[in-house]
């Protein structure tokens, strides 16, 4: 097919991450001119787009229907739609749904145009109120439950750069109690990021640990931690 002939688009929109003011003004206005809007949970991006008064196709496109829908949206780019893909918070594809899909679209529809409306994402507001030098750092997103886990967490512990990772408020704990014996110098943790309860706490290991042993309410909600391993 011809770029002529394909003039469809698909738009990865970062939506936001807690607070629904944090959204772009061109976000807003691909959404309003969208044909469709695929979302990992239509529930949720009813709500963003009820608060701007939009009102848009919406279709479920989660980690396991991700490449079924591809075909769906293939099509709908051969056919010159603008198709939206977001995810429940922030940016997709950064621990969501979205890479396999642009991969996809990218293989099988190379005349489609694919472009990056971008937002909000929890690794970039914790590294922006985190007070630490992040020209160089690395991600993990969530590491492994089980497999892989001891491994992975050697590897921070060895790594001369931040580490960022997602925690779930259940093993926030599990995490600080696994890297206290792994040498890492400091641990930060920024927590309900763009909400009421937003908060950055910073410390080693210990006093997170003192920490949440006084606040345990503070062990509720979202989570970026933020390691940094022993200074060599
Ligand atoms: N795509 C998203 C992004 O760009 O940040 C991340 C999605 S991932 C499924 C969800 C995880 O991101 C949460 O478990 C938490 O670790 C982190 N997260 C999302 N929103 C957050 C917030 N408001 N404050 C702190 N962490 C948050």
């Amino acid at each position: 097919m011809s770029a002529e002939l394909s003039k469809g688009r698909l738009s990865v929109i970062a939506t936001p991450i807690g607070n629904l003011e944090d959204i772009t003004l061109r976000a807003l206005r691909t959404l309003k001119e969208s044909d469709v809007v695929y979302a990992e949970d239509t529930r949720v991006i009813a709500k963003l787009l009820a608060r701007y008064e939009i009102k848009k196709p919406l279709q479920r496109l989660d980690a396991v229907t991700e490449l079924k829908k591809a075909d769906d949206i293939i099509a709908r780019l051969e056919a010159g739609e603008s198709v939206v893909l977001v995810s429940d918070a922030g940016t997709p594809g950064i621990s969501d749904p979205g890479a396999r899909l642009v991969a996809r679209v990218c293989a099988l529809a190379p005349t489609a145009r694919i472009e990056a409306i971008p937002g909000p994402s929890a690794l970039t507001a914790a590294l922006s109120i985190a007070g630490m030098d992040a020209a160089g750092f690395s991600f993990l997103g969530f590491l492994p439950h089980k497999k892989g886990r001891q491994t992975a967490l050697k590897k921070i512990s060895a790594s001369e750069i931040p580490v960022v990772l997602y925690e779930s408020p259940h093993r926030l704990l599990k995490l600080l109690a696994e890297l206290e014996p792994l040498k890492v110098s400091r641990v930060t943790i920024a927590r309900e990021l763009t909400k009421v309860h937003e908060e950055v706490i910073s410390g080693t290991i210990v006093e997170l640990q003192a920490h949440f042993a006084m606040h345990p309410d503070a062990v509720r909600g979202e989570f970026v931690v933020i390691i940094e391993a022993k200074r060599k």
